[in-house]
């Protein structure tokens, strides 16, 4: 299996080859092709799989067929994960696959940083946001944002936000989506309360496990 195989846009082909990712890895070769077909995503892998680029390579695809973002739009894809740095490690992969898009933006939306900065980067309008659960809650009531047009999520390290009680938040977030959406859902385990949350908001999805 290779990049070339999976029907990468050649601009994120180009960026694949700069970071020198000559060859998929388990979680990116199983991951990817289900990824970019539009279908929901089970995947059981750990950090150090290669996880983030297997999300995030198809969700800058996925952006980059949608009608552009316009001042009060709220993103089109929402990457929800447990913490600040995990958060801060995404957008940083994002960035990497999206070098040649200049007009794709993103926004980092997690606790602890300046809220007014993220508030007018929002309002501004992004394609993607990388979110702590909280904090996007917090700029939803506040109007900064909307769920209105987002039609890919991705739940990160799923396990680790529940272990850190964001399970109402993320429920809160995925019940108030628009109907027609992907969702991929990342866990390193997958105790029956992550079952129960994929059986909930996953639509026939497939499993894939490193
Ligand atoms: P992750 O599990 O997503 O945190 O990735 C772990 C590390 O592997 C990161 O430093 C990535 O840049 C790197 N990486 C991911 N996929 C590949 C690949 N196909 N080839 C080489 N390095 C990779």
């Amino acid at each position: 299996e290779s990049f070339s195989d999976m029907c990468v846009h050649p601009s994120i082909m180009k960026d694949i080859a700069y970071h020198e990712y000559t060859r998929p890895t388990s979680i990116q070769a199983q991951a990817m092709p289900i990824a970019l077909s539009g279908r929901d995503l089970l995947g059981c892998a750990e950090t150090g799989s290669g996880k983030t680029a297997a999300f995030t390579i198809p969700m800058i695809q996925h952006c980059m067929a949608q009608p552009p973002i316009r001042r009060g739009d709220g993103p089109l894809a929402l990457v929800l994960a447990p913490t600040r740095e995990l958060a801060q490690q995404i957008e940083k992969e994002v960035k990497a696959f999206s070098r040649s898009l200049e007009s794709l933006k993103t926004a980092i939306v997690v606790g602890g940083t300046n809220i007014e900065k993220q508030r007018s980067e929002l309002r501004a309008g992004v394609e993607i946001a990388v979110a702590t659960p909280g904090r996007f809650i917090d700029h939803l009531q506040q109007g900064n944002t909307s769920l209105s047009r987002i039609s890919f999520v991705v739940l990160d390290e799923a396990d680790r936000m529940l272990d850190m009680g964001f399970e109402l938040q993320i429920r809160e977030i995925m019940r108030n989506l628009p109907e027609k959406h992907q969702t991929l859902l990342f866990s390193a385990t997958m105790p029956v309360e992550i079952e129960a949350l994929s059986k909930e908001y996953l639509a026939n999805p497939v499993q894939v496990k490193v």
